[in-house]
């Protein structure tokens, strides 16, 4: 199945392209006080190796303003400014070099401050993101509106008031604390204006429930062909979020970041250790994606020969499991037995050759 991407402007962040049919980029934000310059490269950096694309960094005050010029010169990403309540940040962080501004549309309004950073940016020529929360549009008037049409009005409001500054260069973002308002939210703003969408859920609660939640949501607008940028916010390590989004990505074809795993649940049948053979090699994967990010391969680790050789057989490279050892498949092709104890270093030699 192919989706169609929804027809959006393209917007340039740094050296990276959102919208239109460029490849949907993933986005974290960083964790650390933005002015402990050290902690936050370092987190950047991290997030660039595991395959973040574009970073935020949190800006509360002047000092954080400030340390983006020196945090510039050392990080690998371009640079998010998140900037709340104070319109003087926005331009401090614009001249420091920041690569984008978000600004929320609940905690920013004055169209007299509005149009100072509009300026800034247009000077700077960089892009803006107008990046609601349903936590910051509770005051938004309409009596009966449901959170998608709060979320989805104030946006509308700001791009009006931003549109008649004579600036285009946006990327749109509604995010609520759950799947079905932030599903109607993007459903409703995409029909309207052709800018791209960033995609995220706020505030999803535990890293389980976290990642489950974004999948749902950001999963079924990406079928739909919404989406051009998306962030899975956890309440874990940012490069977690960079995993989910990852998965995310590749489980809807959208990218490919090297090797996929395929295994089966196991059942009474399986008499091997599956569920640990799995984790094992998953890590071991995950410790040299850098390395593998070029091998699109499928690799199929199946507990029996009820399903085990059909998948292996589809996948790249597989091993259907009997008692004790496996049977291993190369191209659709059984070529040889293996003992459980040979099978992880043995599938990373065949990954690494393949
Ligand atoms: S492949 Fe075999 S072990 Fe795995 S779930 Fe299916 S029947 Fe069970």
């Amino acid at each position: 199945m192919l989706i169609k991407r929804r027809k959006s402007r393209v917007v340039k962040v740094g050296g990276v392209l959102i919208g239109a049919n460029n490849p949907i980029v993933i986005q974290s934000m960083t964790k650390t006080k933005t002015a402990d310059i050290e902690k936050t490269i370092c987190q950047i950096n991290d997030l660039r190796s595991v395959g973040c694309q574009i970073v935020r960094l949190a800006i509360k005050d002047f000092d954080d303003a400030k340390a983006l010029k020196q945090i510039k010169k050392h990080a690998v990403l371009p640079l998010v400014a998140d900037i709340h309540f104070d319109w003087r940040l926005a331009i401090a962080a614009i001249e420091n070099g920041a690569d984008k501004i978000r600004l929320n549309p609940g905690n920013i309004h004055r169209e007299i401050y509005i149009r100072q950073v509009i300026s800034a940016l247009k000077s700077a020529k960089i892009p803006l993101r107008i990046g609601l929360n349903s936590g910051s549009v509770k005051d938004v008037p309409g009596a009966g509106l449901s959170m998608a049409d709060k979320l989805t009005k104030a946006a509308l409001g700001y791009l009006k008031l931003i549109e008649g500054l004579k600036f285009k260069d946006i990327v749109i973002s509604l995010k609520a604390n759950n799947v079905l308002d932030t599903v109607e939210a993007y459903k409703k703003i995409a029909k309207l204006c052709d800018y791209p969408l960033h995609l995220g859920v706020t505030a999803t609660g535990a890293p389980y429930q976290g990642v489950i939640k974004s999948s749902i949501a950001l999963g079924a607008l990406l079928l739909d062909g919404i989406g051009d940028t998306i962030r899975v916010s956890l309440t874990d390590a940012p490069r977690q979020e960079v995993r989910a989004a990852k998965a995310i990505l590749e489980s809807l074809g959208q990218r490919n970041f090297g090797v996929q795993l395929i295994s089966c649940p196991t059942c009474g049948r399986c008499q091997v250790d599956l569920v640990n053979i799995v984790k094992k090699l998953e890590a071991l994967l995950t410790e040299e994606k850098q390395n593998l990010s070029q091998r699109h391969l499928k690799v199929a680790l199946m507990g029996c020969v009820v399903n085990g050789p059909g998948e292996a057989k589809e996948a790249d490279i597989g091993v259907a499991f009997g008692k004790g050892e496996g049977l291993f498949f190369s191209k659709g092709k059984p070529v040889k037995k293996i003992s459980v104890k040979e099978c992880i270093p043995f599938l990373l030699k065949e990954i690494n050759k393949a």
